[in-house]
């Protein structure tokens, strides 16, 4: 294992690697941590307000298909660990608009592993101790009927979305680069992450947002596709435990054991937005155009839209591998984790309201002009 790990995060402003930066950094205040981003519309720098105050952090604008960015990059402080998170991310996207997601995806994973095998393996002082860790999705193994059993890591891939499919590439690429050449490799393989910073355009924000403004609340097909759901920072804790205890060349299933409905996930956040604006009079104050402001049911708002095609029907993951090796199982439970994620949509109207009037790219366009 590296004694002092010195990481570049890519995809750092996204969801995940925002909420992973603040993770690491809280639990390692002295480490150095660059984060990579290229502010693409799902990067935000806003996501990494606060970080500043710790000695280590830098941030460098830039993107994972520009080599001697990432060179320069990983040379300026000695970087021997890479977490890449940055990805295209959104399937409803992915279906409208592959290509950015095979040249983020694939390319741009390529490009990062070429960098990082020509700085750690093949440099003038020979191999130096590093880790490549990729972060992927359980959304490589296809879908479900519903008895089979959940996804292993032995399961075999079968994307069926252009953006599974993208990621399933770039989870091979890291394999066969572990495998051909040495570079130390780890992957992990996630189910669906919820909590703070999630854009607003995916499921469980959406709902939250739209029932503050009393907007429908669209619901694909029957609302009947399972998915497998965790918590944002149990996430990060699993990526921790892989990176001071996963072994070169696995890869880990990260899950909650918590299968649930679309349909059912909506009608929880309806109840606990009511019970919230119930409980508590300000919000009520706070929104008055939400919907139990109004004295209606959250759940009136729900409404029935054409399914995504290819909607894959099920996704559920068995994680008891990095539970037995590494010592890790997540520790937030749904419901908690749902009310916890409502009371953080209700603290922070001004980020989400920036996500959605744009204005959280105004940075970018005080930097570089409109792009
Ligand atoms: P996100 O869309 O919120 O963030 C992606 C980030 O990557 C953004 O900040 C974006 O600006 C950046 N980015 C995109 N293209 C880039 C490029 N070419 N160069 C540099 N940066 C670029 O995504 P997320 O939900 O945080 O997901 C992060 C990773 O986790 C992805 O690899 C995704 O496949 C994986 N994952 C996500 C989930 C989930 O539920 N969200 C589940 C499992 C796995």
């Amino acid at each position: 294992s590296i004694a002092e790990k010195r990481l570049l995060v890519t995809g750092a402003a996204g969801f995940i690697g925002s909420n992973f930066c603040h993770h690491w950094l809280e639990t390692h205040p002295q480490g150095t941590l660059i984060a990579y981003d290229a502010l693409t519309y799902a990067g935000n720098l806003h996501n990494l307000e606060g970080l500043g105050k710790y000695p280590g952090f830098h941030f460098v604008h830039g993107d994972i298909n520009d080599a001697r960015l990432v060179e320069n990059s990983l040379r300026s402080h000695a970087i021997n660990v890479i977490v890449h998170f940055a990805a295209e991310s959104h399937v409803d996207r992915s279906i409208h608009d592959p290509d950015a997601f095979i040249q983020t995806n694939i390319v741009g994973t390529h490009t990062l592993l070429k960098v990082a095998k020509a700085l750690w393996l093949d440099g003038p002082e020979g191999p130096i101790p590093h880790r490549f860790h990729h972060i992927s999705t359980d959304e490589v193994y296809g879908t479900l009927a519903p008895r089979d059993p959940p996804f292993r890591e032995d399961t075999p891939y079968a994307p069926n979305s252009p953006y599974a499919a993208s990621k399933a590439g770039s989870d091979h690429l890291v394999r066969a680069y572990q495998h051909t050449y040495g570079l130390n490799t780890t992957t992990s393989n996630c189910s669906n992450n919820y909590g703070p910073f999630h854009f607003p355009e995916k499921l469980i924000p959406l709902i939250i947002v739209n029932i503050l403004h009393n907007k429908a609340l669209p619901i694909y097909g029957d609302g009947q596709q399972i998915r497998d759901w965790l918590y944002v920072e149990d996430h990060c804790r699993g990526i921790a435990a892989i990176l001071e205890r996963g072994q070169e060349g696995e890869s880990y299933n990260i899950g909650g054991c918590n299968e649930w409905a679309n349909l059912d996930i909506v009608q929880l956040i309806c109840r606990s937005m009511d019970d919230l604006f119930a409980g508590q009079p300000r919000w009520a104050i706070q929104y008055p155009q939400a919907a139990p402001a109004l004295g209606r049911k959250s759940a009136e708002l729900i409404e029935y839209v054409r399914d995504r095609p290819g909607h894959d029907r099920r996704y559920a993951i068995d994680a008891r591998k990095i539970t037995r090796e590494l010592g890790f199982a997540p520790a937030v439970d749904f419901p908690t984790g749902i009310q916890d994620t409502i009371l953080w949509y209700l603290e922070h109207p001004q980020w989400w309201q920036q996500v959605m009037d744009g204005s959280y790219r105004n940075w970018l366009d005080q930097q570089y002009g409109t792009e």
